[in-house]
């Protein structure tokens, strides 16, 4: 076997220290000049997978204690310490400059030798690419077995656009009750949500639970409450989950709440305070995640709820006579001989903004 190390990395990181310190500092990546014609194509803002060598390890156990304190074998983690002192891990490439890459994800310590680098392929590196995947959300029912709230986090980010409190309880919240009622989703409405508020907590709840506004597996009852139940439908199990400590920010953020008040309720704040606010919002949405659930919620079995409807029903497809647009049947207006669908006959119809439902 012949490996060779293409450079090495350059950073502040003499001693192995907190993993989660290191990859939020910048790391560089010294490539090594005979490799410079390699570095073709990468760019600026790539995600790239980097292979090093634990260059310090030496011993191993097949089978011990880790990081976490669980016993398991050495493929079951990413201890350092293994038969072949590999280690890969997802970076971000903020510059390249000639043969030096900085980035941002690095979890190597200073001069550690680098082995590969490879670009990112969300088609080879993510579980949904499996193509014997025919669940697209196994991964995350994965994350919901085990409890894992800050990987959900991270994913629910995507759909949601920011990290924040609101979304960290969504999550939380949701595969809470996933877990307690045993479900997993298809989006076929066999489990179903009712959310109780249409703020970044529902977000969350869409995320972790699978019911969704477009999959009909989401019900929105306008109360205005940080709330939600979740309902097995065929044998009418349910949990209903509300937020009970509305102090949170007062009681253990007192600066981010007057960060909040000036940038959001007031609109004063300038690029700096957002950033902040961004920057602290992340981190209280995974605080939470390390909370135990039941510190955070009220929590209700099989509370009394409205019946739910049936599964959605298919309605006929009609064709508006002014505009000859398509309107499912249900929401034709008729007037005199001709057939018309809400704007071009002019009616009222329920919008969900963010007032709530509103009728227009
Ligand atoms: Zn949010
Ligand atoms: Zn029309």
């Amino acid at each position: 076997m012949d490996l060779e190390a293409i450079g090495k990395v350059k950073n502040r990181f003499d001693e192995p220290e907190d993993i989660k310190e290191m990859r939020e500092s910048e790391s560089q990546i010294i490539v090594d000049e005979n490799y410079i014609e390699g570095l073709d194509g990468l760019d600026k803002g790539d995600f790239l997978k980097v292979v090093f060598y634990f260059h310090e390890s030496n011993d191993y156990e097949l089978k011990g204690k880790r990081r976490e304190g669980k016993v398991r074998g050495v493929f079951a983690s990413r201890s350092p310490h293994r038969p072949s002192q590999i280690g890969v891990t997802t970076v971000q490439l903020m510059e390249k400059d000639e043969n030096v890459l900085k980035v941002y994800g690095l979890d190597a310590m200073n001069g550690t030798p680098i082995l590969d680098i490879k670009p990112y392929s969300s088609w080879l590196d993510e579980p949904t690419g499996l193509k014997n995947l025919d669940n697209p959300r196994q991964y995350i029912n994965t994350l919901v077995e085990k409890e894992k709230y800050d990987s959900i986090l991270a994913k629910a980010g995507e759909l949601h656009g920011h990290y924040c409190p609101n979304l960290s309880l969504g999550v939380i919240g949701g595969s809470y009750a996933m877990k307690k009622l045993k479900q997993t989703s298809i989006g076929m409405e066999d489990v179903i949500a009712i959310i109780e508020t249409n703020n970044c907590f529902s977000d969350g709840i869409q995320y972790s639970t699978g019911c969704t506004f477009g999959n009909n597996s989401l019900i929105y009852r306008d109360y205005g409450k940080t709330a939600f139940t979740l309902i097995e439908r065929k044998n009418q199990e349910s949990i209903r989950l509300y937020f009970k400590q509305n102090d949170f920010l007062e009681k253990e953020y007192p600066e981010t709440q007057e960060l909040f008040q000036k940038v959001i309720v007031e609109k004063n704040g300038d690029k700096k305070d957002s950033k902040k606010l961004t920057k602290k919002w992340k981190q209280i949405a995974y605080d939470f995640t390390k909370k135990q659930p039941t510190n955070l919620f009220k929590i209700e079995k099989n509370p009394q709820i409205d019946k739910i409807p049936k599964k959605a029903p298919i309605y006929e497809d009609k064709y508006c006579d002014k505009c000859d647009e398509k309107v499912m049947a249900t929401r034709i207006i008729k007037k005199e001989q001709t057939q018309y669908c809400i704007p071009c006959a002019d009616e009222t119809y329920i919008q969900l903004d963010g007032r709530g439902m509103i009728q227009k």
